[in-house]
């Protein structure tokens, strides 16, 4: 299991396989682990050298192998191989939550004096964490309105470092143009992170696009089933290894267990399938509220009436599984429609079988 390889990267003749393929057999060969079509469950904190050399070489990554399980577990380390391909970047870090994702990877790269421009909207924890976190120590916290590319230009100072953002952004809906953005970041030396949990990398990949780091809330598509909380930062190899060097092991601590890693594993084998069902059923959902009398609005990315179609059209394949409406009458309508629901679920969270409202 030590071995663990890259698939079509064996040499140059082998084709790099389909999406759906990786996701099931990047990275594991079922004979480094006595045949176990599945992978096994790593669960052991610390790892044992065979005598103080080895021990020495690996601290100092003179050689590959595992220390303690809060910087890396052969589990985990499949994961990340694996979401590292599906996204298109060079490495990945899995961690316990997708905000333990987004604090290791922004306390890793930002110091204070920096600053960083966040969309105008964002999930409720990372704007919580931007201004409760980062803001306290010292990093200068501002926010544009990124679904026009040009407002960027506006906001850039020679301390920006980082640009960050969701598309579509969680709960409104709202696109950002990620070639457009980082294209006008990179002009100025900035770097772009992009929250693509609501994607998953099978609708949508903003490394191939021109960004710098993914990071997602994995609890979401990536698991699928509503168990595990999860996160994932992908990005360049040498920043990843930073990421989990300082931020993960010395900030956060914010480690996957080696179980729920499992579960993500498991997730990520039906992945492809699952997210062109949340988005033929979202699609069929999304039509048939929008000529709905008691809806006001659907904010919907697949919608021909949804203000920036054209834009996800040219950066997504589908249009994924979350629909943002607005009931007629306000909210005394809105609470009784919401109570109403006998099958919609409600409940938080997003990406499992289970329809939630
Ligand atoms: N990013 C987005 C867009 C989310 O919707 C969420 C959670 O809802 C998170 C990040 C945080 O992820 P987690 O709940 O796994 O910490």
């Amino acid at each position: 299991f030590g071995r663990i390889t890259a698939m079509g990267t064996k040499d140059d003749k082998t084709p790099i396989p389909g999406f759906a393929t990786r996701a099931i057999h990047e990275g594991y060969d079922p004979a480094d682990a006595q045949g176990a079509l599945t992978p096994p469950i790593f669960t052991s904190a610390t790892y044992a050298f065979s005598d103080l050399a080895e021990g020495m070489d690996v601290f100092a990554k003179r050689r590959d192998g595992f220390v303690y399980s809060r910087s890396g577990n052969p589990t985990t380390s499949l994961l990340e191989t694996r979401l590292a391909s599906l996204e298109g970047g060079e490495a990945a870090l899995v961690t316990g939550s997708g905000m333990g994702a987004i604090s290791s990877l922004l306390w890793t790269l930002l110091e204070p004096g920096d600053e960083i421009v966040a969309d105008k909207t964002l999930y409720g924890c990372t704007f919580a964490y931007l201004h409760r976190g980062l803001a306290r120590f010292g990093v200068k916290v501002q926010h544009l309105d990124l679904s026009d590319p040009a407002n960027l230009a506006f906001g850039l100072s020679p301390d920006t470092r980082l640009v960050f953002l969701e598309t579509p952004a969680n709960p409104n809906m709202r696109l950002v143009d990620i070639a457009a953005v980082s294209a006008v970041a990179h002009a100025a030396g900035v770097r772009v992170v992009v929250d693509n949990t609501y994607c998953s990398p099978y609708l949508q990949q903003p490394l191939g696009l021109g960004a710098d780091f993914v990071v997602h809330s994995a609890t979401k598509y990536l698991g699928g089933h509503g168990d595990p909380i999860a996160g994932a930062v992908i990005g360049p190899a040498e920043d990843i290894a930073e990421v989990r060097a300082n931020g993960l092991r010395e900030m956060t601590g914010s480690v996957l267990s080696s179980f729920d890693a499992f579960l993500i594993l498991r997730g990520l084998k039906t992945l492809a399938l699952r997210m062109e069902r949340h988005s033929a059923n979202a699609m069929a959902l999304a039509a048939f509220l929008d000529a709905h009398r008691a809806v006001a609005k659907v904010w919907y990315p697949g919608l021909k009436s949804f203000s920036q179609h054209a834009l996800a059209r040219r950066q997504m394949r589908a249009f994924g599984g979350m629909i943002a409406l607005e009931v007629s009458g306000g909210m005394e309508r809105a609470v009784r429609f919401v109570d109403s629901l006998r099958l919609a679920t409600r409940a938080v969270s997003l990406g499992d079988a289970e329809t939630l409202v």
